[in-house]
């Protein structure tokens, strides 16, 4: 789909934050990108959404995948809903912003609710939602312009671990179910290996690629207990080992 050759980015006030990644990204994975904070992970994500241009390097996308206008969906953090508006207006925006009528957008915003489990919701403002469902609103907000790229910077991290649980496991399924590509930032080591097929492992600053690994966890409900999962748990925690400053 898009390859990264050779990517750097420094900022202005010298940072180097990533220096030489090169990686290939086929359609239809869900790539996880794991490092510990301020690896470049999210300046990776920003760089592959256009919104940063590499120092040095550059990325390479196949013909039929260079992107256009709501082919890239970003999820952040935090959820950052309008707060006046509802569920369904607040999915709306992105097509709204492109020209899209609230009646041309109407079912495109009722599919995207309901791939994210909120059919009920849809004339509730933000307030009235739990956290979990505040960020399922900005998933469907991603994936109303049904994007071919998902990029997830770090959106579960301020969630509780129970309704973190909830949103890995649903996201999992809404990747086997549309096989979209995504690119999920996280610095858990957990989240990584439950979540993803495919996991590079980024050094400490500047970023590199340190790992590139393939997991294949059976699939259903005892995903989290397998040993194939602990047994890749076990492996990227040796891997950190290895890369990371004897002082951290
Ligand atoms: P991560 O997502 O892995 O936590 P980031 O990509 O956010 O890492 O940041 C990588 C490094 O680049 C950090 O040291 C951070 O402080 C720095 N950085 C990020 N954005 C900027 C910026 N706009 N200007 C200067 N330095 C930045």
């Amino acid at each position: 789909m898009f390859s990264l050759r050779e990517v750097a980015k420094t900022y202005p006030n010298a940072t180097i934050a990533l220096e030489s990644v090169t990686a290939g990204f086929e359609p239809g994975e869900f790539v996880a990108l794991l490092g510990p904070s301020g690896c470049g992970k999210s300046t990776l994500l920003r760089l592959l959404a256009g919104l940063e241009e590499p120092s040095a390097g550059r990325i390479e996308w196949d013909k039929a995948a260079r992107p256009g206008p709501g082919d890239i969906g970003f999820v952040f953090q935090d959820a950052t809903l309008l707060p006046w508006a509802t569920a369904a207006d607040n999915v709306y925006l992105p097509l709204r912003l492109r020209g899209r009528t609230r009646d041309e957008a109407a079912p495109l915003v009722t599919a995207a609710l309901a791939q994210v489990g909120l059919s009920d919701f849809a004339q509730v403002k933000p307030r009235g939602l739990s956290g979990g469902m505040r960020m399922r609103v900005s998933i469907a907000r991603a994936l109303v312009s049904d994007p071919m790229l998902l990029l997830m910077d770090e959106p579960f991290a301020a969630l509780d671990e129970f309704t973190r649980h909830k949103l890995q496991d649903d996201l999992h399924a809404l990747w086997r179910r549309s096989g979209k590509t995504i690119v999920f930032v996280t610095h858990s080591i957990y989240e990584a290996a439950y979540l993803a097929n495919r996991i590079l492992v980024l050094s400490p600053r500047p970023g590199r690629v340190a790992a590139d690994l393939r997991p294949a966890i059976p699939e259903g409900p005892h995903r989290r207990s397998s040993g194939a999962y602990t047994d890749l748990v076990a492996e990227i925690t040796d891997t950190f080992k290895r890369v990371m400053p004897e002082h951290d």
